[in-house]
């Protein structure tokens, strides 16, 4: 999709430091960190949000990507985000995980 924010950072039409990447996913810092670690993971294909994906191994894989990318900056514990649709606080459709920690994080969410 073209005018997909996060298509144009996976395709590197917007220059970004990805903190993983490989074939499948990606993985950078969000812009407006809502905690000291807040990092997306995405697919660099567009899939509009969890909803639109039965696709196991990519499903798999990005959350193993998350894994990877809390190992390679140090952070053993944390929380993994799937906003699903607007009313779950979902504004960018384009499938992400957010990986939020660095602070101790409060339950439930908002
Ligand atoms: P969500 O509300 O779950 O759709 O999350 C979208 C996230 O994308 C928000 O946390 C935004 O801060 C983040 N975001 C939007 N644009 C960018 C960008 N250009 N680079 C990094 N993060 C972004
Ligand atoms: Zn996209």
């Amino acid at each position: 999709m073209e005018s997909c924010i996060f298509c144009k950072i996976a395709g590197r039409e917007i220059p970004t430091a990805f903190i993983h990447e490989d074939e499948l996913a990606v993985s950078f810092k969000d812009i407006t960190p809502q905690a000291p670690v807040h990092v997306l993971v995405i697919p660099r294909q567009h899939v509009a949000s969890l909803n639109e994906s039965h696709d196991q191994h990519l499903l798999g894989h990005l959350l193993l990507v998350a894994k990877k990318t809390a190992e390679k900056i140090g952070l053993a514990q944390y929380r993994l985000v799937i906003n699903t649709g607007a009313d779950a606080g979902q504004a960018v459709f384009h499938l992400h995980l957010h990986l939020l920690g660095g602070r101790k994080l409060g339950w439930p969410p908002g």
